[in-house]
């Protein structure tokens, strides 16, 4: 089994071991409901057949229609979807959006593919699943390497087989049904979930430094969002490398360098560092925001931020998670701190469905609402207990799940 869903069901299990329940419920708490994995033939740019392996795992529906996003990426397996989609379970239910657990991923080098061979893969993957998703079964978003252009396929594609159905698929663009504010959405609850935890310490995040792992989605909008609550990015990173400023990074000028060049390489704003190296950098609040497994004993040994606040998914391995904590560095988890995406998207769906779309301020002022609340239990949860933050997130949404389940019997 790998790292990743081990130490995702680790978590479950010590969750499940607090609220004392039964083994057989357990289990089934554990267990996905489906896995579908379908085999995609395309026509390459070179005239070749690519072959592809699409996967979507739908973990728990006990408390509403699956829900999770979508990967395109070289490490995609049974197994990271697995542990993604079961993530999605306890994110859901942590910021109490109706919605259960999935996920999908589509394992292919995402950056060698041109638009055409994107557009025809994902095409093809939605002629395999189109008849298990559904804006009441499953309802797929964006991950990593994928976009509303992505997402604007999909719903395309479903709309062949089932007609016009916008709630098929969050993310997508505004003009075809998507949310004012979904695309900033992860990145803005990532600093929301930074400024509750520091309020509750009579903290904010002005003058504060923040470092930022991945430059992606997530990453970008966490950097631009962390300076304009006051704070100071000095350190930002992607797939090639690190960079460093002390005196602060230009984070507008950094997204245009992207923009403009595919990645930070070359970027003139800081200085270049190994990406490793720049985990361990001295700063206040370091937000990972790439891949999973990144934060190991090792690197969590020398991390000199305060509070590492989790924009990736299973960014930390839980060795790494004991050393942080052992070193009274605070950790806020990732079904957490990253549950700002599936918060708007859900709003999108939501309007989606009532056919009435809501305008800029209002989701970001939801969205605080959220993210307020999901703190202000998280914290509870932490107290009475007596337990690290990523626990209580667990016991919430493991308490939520189990009881919806309970519910609904067998
Ligand atoms: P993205 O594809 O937009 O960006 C990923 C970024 O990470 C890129 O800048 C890439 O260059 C960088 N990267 C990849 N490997 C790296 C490495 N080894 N070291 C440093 N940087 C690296 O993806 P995203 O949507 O921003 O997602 C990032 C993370 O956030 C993922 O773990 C994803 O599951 C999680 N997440 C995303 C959303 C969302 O709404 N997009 C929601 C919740 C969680």
């Amino acid at each position: 089994m790998s790292d990743f869903l081990e130490s995702t069901r680790q978590y479950v299990a010590r969750a499940c071991e607090l609220l004392k329940i039964p083994k057989d419920v357990q289990i089934q708490l554990q267990t996905p409901h489906r896995e579908v994995r379908v085999e995609i033939n395309i026509k390459m740019d070179d005239d070749s057949i690519g072959t592809f392996m699409g996967f979507r795992v739908q973990h728990d529906n006990a408390r509403g229609p699956f829900k999770g996003g979508l990967r395109y990426h070289h490490h995609v397996d049974s197994e990271e979807v697995t542990a993604l989609a079961s993530l999605m379970t306890w994110k859901t239910a942590v910021v109490e959006v109706p919605y259960g657990g999935a996920k999908g991923g589509i394992q292919c080098h995402a950056r060698d593919l041109s638009a055409r061979e994107t557009q025809a893969i994902t095409r093809s993957f939605i002629d395999g699943i189109h008849d298990v998703i559904g804006d009441r079964t499953d309802i797929p978003a964006p991950d990593m390497n994928t976009n509303g252009q992505v997402m604007a396929w999909i719903f395309d594609q479903y709309a062949k087989y089932h007609g016009y159905c916008p709630g098929v698929v969050t993310g997508k663009p505004i003009e075809i049904g998507g949310s004012q504010g979904r695309i900033a959405a992860t990145g803005r609850g990532c600093v929301y979930a930074t400024m509750e935890h520091l309020a509750a310490q009579g903290d904010s995040l002005a003058g504060k430094d923040v470092i930022v792992q991945g430059f992606g989605n997530v990453g970008s909008w966490a950097a631009k969002l962390y300076v304009e609550e006051g704070a100071r990015i000095v350190g930002i990173s992607d797939i090639s490398g690190g960079y460093v400023n002390a005196e602060g990074i230009n984070v507008d000028e950094a997204i245009a360098h992207c923009a403009a060049h595919g990645s930070l390489k070359g970027f003139s704003g800081a200085d270049a560092i190994d990406g490793t190296a720049l985990l361990t950098q001295p700063c206040d609040v370091l937000c990972p925001a790439a891949v999973a497994g990144v934060i190991d004993a090792d690197v969590a040994k020398d991390v000199q931020a305060s509070i590492v606040v989790e924009g990736a998914n299973g960014p930390t391995t839980p060795a790494g998670d004991d050393t942080l904590r052992s070193r009274n560095i605070v950790v806020i988890p990732d079904i957490y701190a990253n549950a700002g995406g599936v918060t708007v998207s859900y709003f999108e769906w939501a309007q989606n469905m009532q056919h009435f779309y809501w305008d800029e301020t209002r989701v970001n002022n939801e969205l605080k609402t959220v993210m307020q609340r999901s703190y202000a239990n998280l914290a509870a949860t932490a107290k009475s207990h007596n337990i690290d933050l990523r626990t209580a997130a667990f016991v919430m949404a493991v308490e939520r799940v189990a009881r919806a389940t309970a519910l609904r019997g067998i």
